[in-house]
């Protein structure tokens, strides 16, 4: 009888049922050779904390954590990294031997690596920088944007004081633009980005104009279902670089794989056909 652990890890949300994680993080598992399992787990709110105090005895090394638990999880945890306390939510958590648990965030993380990835050449500092939403998502944007040396962050929000916040929370290189005229701050930017659900299958119309997009401009959008949205499409009309927002989710969950399995996981065509079931 071996007496060798199997390290176990998951996804905690609800909904969690449409979570991609589960079919990334057992892909790589698979492909490395990994005797592990990853486990999406559906966590009411009201069962968080029993939830965080269980998983770690039932041989959970750590977990994904997704909406909404998100900001809650700090509460919870014994240490938290400088870019969770600063966005203000967690996605890792990794249950330590000593029994702690560390909350990081590796949402900008991701959003950064996969528009290096996708745009080589590609850097914050290229020129300015327009946001299109001030949510839970833009905030890590907006974080990591600042930390890699963006010098100007433009930001547009239908409510606006959430935007205001950004700039309160990141400083100066954060300048807050009125949302009816979002299509103008396009103008002159070097890389442009969706955080809003606009766009997404189900959710509301994109409806904004890209007339003043240039063609030199690097366009994301975090929406990844449908891949191809209509701002893409738009900017790829225009002769923009698109980088689709499939690569942020695969990049978030590298440093969370690793730190739990051991082993650094690579984020390729091949890891991108497996979560899309193709
Ligand atoms: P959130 O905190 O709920 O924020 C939603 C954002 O969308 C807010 O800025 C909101 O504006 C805006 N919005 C929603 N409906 C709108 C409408 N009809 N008109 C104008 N603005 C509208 O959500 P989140 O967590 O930031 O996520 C935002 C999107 O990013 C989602 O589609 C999510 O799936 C995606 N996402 C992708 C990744 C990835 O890895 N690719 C990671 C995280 C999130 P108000 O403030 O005015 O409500």
């Amino acid at each position: 009888m071996s007496d060798i652990k199997i390290p176990l890890a998951g996804v905690i949300g609800t909904p969690i049922a449409h979570s991609k994680s589960p079919a990334l993080h057992s892909y790589w598992l698979r492909t490395l050779g990994i005797r592990g399992h990853y486990i999406p787990m559906d966590i009411a709110p009201g069962d968080l904390k029993a939830a965080l105090k269980a998983l770690p005895k039932l041989g959970f090394v750590g977990v994904n954590v997704t909406i909404p638990h998100k900001e809650k999880v700090l509460g919870l945890a014994d240490l938290i990294t400088d870019r969770a306390a600063l966005i203000g939510a967690a996605n890792t958590l990794i249950f330590r031997p000593d029994g702690k648990i560390h909350a990081d965030n590796t949402d900008g993380y991701g959003f950064i690596e996969n528009l290096r990835q996708g745009s080589p050449g590609w850097t914050p500092s290229n020129g300015p920088v327009a946001i299109l939403g001030a949510g839970g998502a833009a905030r890590a944007v907006v974080a990591s944007l600042i930390e890699t040396g963006a010098t100007e962050v433009r930001i547009a929000n239908r409510t606006r004081p959430r935007a205001e916040a950004l700039r309160a929370d990141f400083g100066p290189k954060v300048v807050v633009h009125d949302w009816p005229r979002a299509a103008r701050m396009l103008d002159g930017a070097a890389t442009v980005v969706n955080t809003t659900s606009l766009g997404m299958s189900g959710g509301g119309e994109f409806n904004i104009s890209l007339e003043a997009l240039s063609p030199d401009a690097v366009v994301t959008d975090l929406v990844y279902a449908p891949l191809m949205t209509p701002l893409l499409q738009g900017a790829e009309a225009r002769g923009c670089t698109i980088v689709d927002g499939l690569g942020m989710l695969l990049h978030q969950a590298a440093p969370g794989f690793e730190r739990w399995f051991g082993m650094r996981p690579v984020v390729d065509d091949a890891t991108r056909a497996a979560v899309l079931g193709r």
